[in-house]
């Protein structure tokens, strides 16, 4: 039984085919021109933890990569793809529409290019995509870019639709105190537009509180909750689901053995799972699935997952019936 059908935290920027990737840096000048896909390679992998500082420079990259409205859109188009071509029924792609700014593109071009490959997508595949827009950690401070995390919101607004469902806080989420984002979440939800946030991922569990004091609708990552029952208690008192990223983590500072999605699992934690970044973390969600397999989790918590994430899925409720239904006919084959 397949039981990987759904990713609900995958960032567009982190998941590009890499062959793809290598020959849009050729074209676009972002590597020398006599370059080797290996070269190309070794930049990539160049060390191992990704969430470092040093290593958030591979995200800037492969955002370099995606500076032009076609490039977004073919990146977007072949993601999805590649994802349907896993069996997938749904995925909700992020991407960060101030991170494509370089040449010339608005924020709000930069979304609607990733929002046209993805509804080009649908119209040639049967999976279902949503787009979420991440507003972005950078300095020390949410001041630091304030202004662009305000024009976030307000595209996202303007094509918030069947395929932009909502917003997302990413970056390095260790640099800035969690709650100088407050105001801007107060603006989302003035809009009404749903949003997670990266949350327990890099080693502050208590920024699991601040989201969920921040309102959010779920929780990105929220792995550390296990440092302290309080977090525990706060997700189930909320009802949050958290979007677990096993093999991303194991990359930074665990093994599988030893990631607490299986203590989240038995705690009653709603949990999915998902690839955060395809190349960086050298997975996918067949994979992830396949992973916890072999620590012995059940397929009937794997199918749970899946069901958690229908569940807490951005998309409207009309796409989330036909989800249930593609999924139940899935069952029966
Ligand atoms: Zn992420």
């Amino acid at each position: 039984m397949q039981t990987a059908r759904t990713e609900l935290h995958l960032h567009l920027d982190g998941s590009l085919n890499i062959m793809w990737a290598y020959k849009k840096a050729l074209q676009r000048g972002v590597i020398a021109p006599d370059s080797t896909f290996e070269d190309f390679y070794g930049l990539l992998f160049s060390n191992n933890g990704y969430h470092s500082a040093q290593s958030i420079k591979k995200f800037d990259l492969v955002c370099d990569l995606l500076q032009y409205y076609e490039d977004l859109y073919d990146a977007t188009y072949d993601l999805a793809r590649r994802l349907n071509d896993r069996g997938l029924i749904y995925a909700e792609i992020r991407c960060a529409s101030q991170q494509h700014n370089k040449k010339g593109l608005s924020q709000l071009e930069a979304l609607q290019a990733v929002r046209d490959g993805a509804e080009k997508a649908m119209q040639d595949l049967p999976i279902r995509i949503g787009i979420i827009n991440c507003l972005m950690h950078k300095g020390d401070s949410a001041q630091f870019n304030m202004k662009e995390n305000l024009e976030t919101i307000e595209v996202t607004r303007q094509l918030r639709g069947k395929t932009v469902v909502g917003l997302d806080l990413a970056g390095f989420e260790n640099n800035c105190d969690y709650l100088e984002y407050a105001p801007l979440f107060e603006k989302a939800r003035e809009y009404g537009i749903p949003y997670t946030m990266h949350a327990g991922e890099m080693g502050i569990g208590s920024h699991i509180l601040d989201a969920i004091a921040m309102g959010a609708h779920r929780i990105g990552h929220g792995v550390n909750c296990v440092q302290d029952e309080r977090y525990i208690q706060a997700l189930l008192d909320a009802g949050l689901t958290c979007e677990v990223c096993v093999s991303s983590n194991v990359k930074v500072d665990r093994n599988y053995a030893g990631h607490p999605v299986r203590k989240m699992m038995e705690r009653g934690i709603k949990v999915t799972l998902n690839s955060d970044n395809m190349i960086f973390s050298r997975t996918d969600c067949l994979n992830e699935h396949n992973q916890l397999r072999m620590l012995g989790v059940s397929e009937e918590q794997l199918m749970q997952c899946t069901y958690n994430s229908i569940d807490a899925a951005f998309c409207d409720a009309e796409t989330k019936a036909y989800l249930r239904k593609r999924l139940e006919e899935l069952l029966c084959q």
